[in-house]
């Protein structure tokens, strides 16, 4: 069945799959190529050299322990350090930190394109974070800040979120270097601190600030908001992130003269922000399909069957079937795509076990589509609850954040590498629920992507989390595609 494009972005992306998978009894999965041979399932990796080096790096950015407390100009400058040995000059390669949180340091390395072509293209630029989150020892089978392998695993914290992807990336501009490669355009990497922490030294939003020329692109590629999944040993697809859902709190109250329990009155104030939040909790705020979204939808429908598969491609089309919807809807990982949400997540009131309560008070946190207003979804929010002594005010406003447009090219360039080394991974076009550093760089106006490849199994992520980890083999792929990765774009003509 043919996939209707809902919009005029990506034509060819998903008129066809890639390639067709069909389960053959006996057999299993078997992945054929659009001509319909079968393709090889041997696994391409970093070469002995790069997966050594890359693997150093990593064991080094572990060690320097760059939680929040500590800062990054350590791994900053042990990567700087790296770069210059590799050849980069000390032109092209900078330690930079604000001057009131020097431990906040950021490295930016900047490989120079061809000059003589008369019209400038501008650069490519490559961000990812320095900066991980704590780990207590006794919470870990292993020492968090040590890389140690054991059957198959590499684990460490930031192995995955994302000091193997900052290794990777290093990795590459010294395989560059060394090759002699000379792109079109400049390449620049920024290795950033403070993306985990609420801190005031965010590195991206800092040098764009403070030092834009340095890092201004036409195109930016951000790893970390790129999503790679696995899912029982089999993997299945890779995300081109256009957009992130912005982030957006409401506090509500209710206040009340109170007066003693044993006298209850109807306006009792936890009562009536009670009713509000019910009503909230059962409400849907209305569909909302981005470009994005519609063409997630199509793609994901490739990995899907029956009712599900249907209703995903029902989605996908100009004017969406309501029944599709409402499935959809019922399900988490599907509904945070379709529309803004709104969710209790605090709530307190009263002051003495025998008083009626003077004031009940409740956090709202959203999650609102891009293109949606914080007016607009307050507006909704005053509508639901219903209740004009319920007051609402802003807690955490939103940073609008534009959808960077669904690009065929980037989308295409992402999928022929991805496909030459997993024939049977498909490339999402995706939005993510959460935000990453790419809200600065497209607030800034440059359209940004989310793209990686090191596989997460959907079951088991531990980003964040207890034994964090990544497998040696998915390393050396990641190491491979970011190379091949960064070889592809460069190619891409920049308008
Ligand atoms: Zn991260």
């Amino acid at each position: 069945m043919p996939v209707q494009i809902p919009s005029k972005y990506n034509q060819k992306f998903l008129q066809k799959p890639l390639l067709t998978c069909v389960l053959s009894l006996g057999i299993g999965f078997m992945c054929l190529g659009p001509s319909g041979t079968a393709l090889a399932q041997q696994s391409i990796q970093a070469s002995p050299e790069s997966a050594t080096q890359a693997r150093d790096i990593l064991r080094d950015l572990i060690a320097a322990k760059s939680i929040h407390a500590n800062g990054s100009t350590r791994s900053a400058q042990m990567i700087a350090d790296r770069l210059i040995a590799g050849s980069y000059s000390h032109d092209e390669v900078q330690v930079l930190a604000p001057k009131e949180y020097p431990t906040k340091g950021n490295v930016v390395v900047r490989m120079r394109g061809k000059r003589d072509a008369g019209t400038q293209e501008k650069p490519v630029l490559y961000i990812g974070h320095l900066d991980v989150v704590d780990a207590k020892r006794e919470d870990w089978n292993f020492d968090p800040f040590t890389l140690t392998e054991k059957d198959g695993w590499l684990y460490g914290r930031g192995t995955i979120d994302m000091l193997g992807q900052a290794a990777a990336y290093v990795t590459t501009m010294l395989r560059l270097k060394k090759e002699g490669f000379i792109p079109q355009r400049d390449i620049i990497l920024a290795l950033t601190a403070d993306e985990e922490a609420e801190g005031n030294a965010n590195g991206v939003a800092w040098l764009l600030k403070e030092h834009k020329a340095l890092i201004d692109a036409s195109l930016v590629i951000n790893p970390d908001a790129g999503e790679a999944a696995i899912k029982n040993g089999r993997k299945l697809y890779l995300t081109a992130q256009t957009s992130e859902k912005v982030f957006l709190t409401f506090g509500l109250e209710v206040t009340d003269k109170g007066g003693h329990s044993s006298r209850p009155t109807a306006h009792n104030p936890i009562d009536r922000l009670a009713k509000g939040l019910h009503k909230l909790s059962g409400f849907n705020f209305p569909l909302h399909l981005t470009d994005t979204v519609k063409l997630y939808f199509a793609g994901r429908s490739n990995l899907e069957s029956g009712q599900k598969k249907a209703d995903m491609l029902a989605v996908s089309l100009a004017k969406p079937d309501q029944a599709a919807v409402r499935r959809l809807s019922q399900e988490v990982e599907t509904n945070i795509m379709l529309r803004t949400t709104c969710t209790t997540t605090e709530i307190s009131g009263g002051h003495a076990e025998n008083a009626l309560p003077q004031r009940a008070r409740a956090t709202v946190q959203c999650r609102v589509i891009p293109g949606e207003s914080q007016a607009q979804v307050e507006a909704q929010l005053r509508k639901v609850l219903q209740d004009d002594s319920i007051k609402i005010s802003v807690i955490t406003a939103a940073k609008p954040t534009p959808e960077s447009p669904p690009s065929p090219a980037i989308f295409n360039a992402v999928a022929s590498v991805a496909k030459r080394m997993w024939p049977e991974v498909i490339v999402l076009p995706n939005m993510s629920a959460g935000a990453s550093d790419s809200v600065f760089t497209r607030n800034a106006g440059l359209p940004t992507y989310g793209i990686d490849a090191m596989f997460d199994d959907l079951d088991d992520s531990r980003a964040h989390g207890r034994d964090e980890r990544i497998s040696v083999k998915g390393f050396n792929e990641e190491i491979e595609f970011v190379y091949r990765l960064v070889k592809a774009i460069d190619k891409l003509p920049s308008k």
